[in-house]
């Protein structure tokens, strides 16, 4: 028998017993993590950012509130594309064009203002274009 063959053999004789706290390791660090996960959760629902100013939970929350925005402009990006909105007042979905909610008669604003990193972003689509453009390649929305 050779020096390298001492690992794998080793590694397929493990005790039962050890095989079986193994797993138990494994199942009491799994309920941990979800237990933890759960602390998380439970004081996301009762804290934002301004709560938790000064602690060390605040730049957690920060960049949390941060992801959400994020999201939601992911998710208008992704209906807008399908040349579709959705009702920020009812959830109803509408077509892009729509001036107000046939749901729930809510005025609808641009979906996405321009801001001063990104002062060039089609309003419908979030698309952003070239100075003197005329029509957005995103979703064909005039340009103001
Ligand atoms: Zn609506
Ligand atoms: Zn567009």
């Amino acid at each position: 028998m050779g020096l390298f063959d001492a690992k794998p053999s080793q590694a397929s004789n493990v005790l039962p017993e050890v095989a079986d706290c193994d797993r138990q390791l494994t199942a009491l660090n799994q309920r941990r993590e979800e237990l933890i996960r759960q602390i998380g959760e439970l004081y996301l629902e009762n804290n934002d950012s301004t709560a938790a100013a000064g602690t060390p939970y605040e730049e957690f929350l920060k960049e949390i509130e941060k992801l959400a925005v994020e999201t939601l402009t992911v998710e208008k990006r992704k209906l807008a594309v399908q040349g579709l909105r959705k009702c920020e007042e009812c959830g109803n979905i509408l077509v892009l064009d729509s001036s107000f909610c046939n749901k729930c008669g809510r005025k609808l604003e641009p979906l996405f203002v321009p801001t001063e990193d990104n002062p060039r972003i089609c309003a419908k689509c979030g698309t952003a274009y070239a100075e003197g453009a005329v029509f957005c390649v995103g979703c064909g929305n005039k340009l103001e």
